[in-house]
């Protein structure tokens, strides 16, 4: 019989999210962000405060984060602000549009595949009650690109 893992997720996948947790890319302190335009996910507790840089050119130059939240929320968030620079509004919202696709369970996981260490999140989706947490960021920043009107 084959030793299962005890975790929830692998432990490859397990790794990159608490690496993640532990040393959050791209967190900084956004508290000149009003309050009411922190996100929540109260199913867990996951606060979350987005600022998104548009440069001259048309593409994002940053993307930042704040807030408090479980592993998987802050990893979600941090990988997501990692991909993030260099993208149009138009291919940040595609790649949102994959994201949530894949977490819903309407694309296989394989779908995220193609960027990188952000792929293990495809791995929520087994796990229903984490999906908020870890589509927090997105709908964030879905709000926000609408905010930017870019
Ligand atoms: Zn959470």
């Amino acid at each position: 019989m084959m030793q299962q893992s005890s975790g929830d997720l692998d432990d490859l996948y397990m790794e990159i999210i608490l690496d993640h947790y532990k040393s959050p890319r791209n967190r900084a302190d956004l508290s000149h962000i009003s309050d009411d335009e922190t996100h929540e996910n109260p199913s867990c507790g996951d606060t979350l405060k987005l600022e998104v840089h548009m440069g001259d050119d048309g593409r994002i130059d940053s993307a930042r984060f704040d807030g408090h939240g479980c592993a998987i929320s802050t990893a979600s968030a941090s990988l997501m602000t990692e991909r993030l620079p260099g993208k149009t509004a138009e291919e940040a919202r595609q790649f949102i549009d994959v994201f949530l696709k894949v977490l819903r369970g309407g694309e296989p996981p394989s779908r995220l595949e193609e960027w990188g260490d952000l792929a293990v999140l495809g791995g929520v989706v087994q796990f229903p009650l984490r999906v908020k947490c870890a589509t927090l960021a997105w709908h964030a920043l879905d709000k926000t690109l609408e905010e930017l009107n870019p």
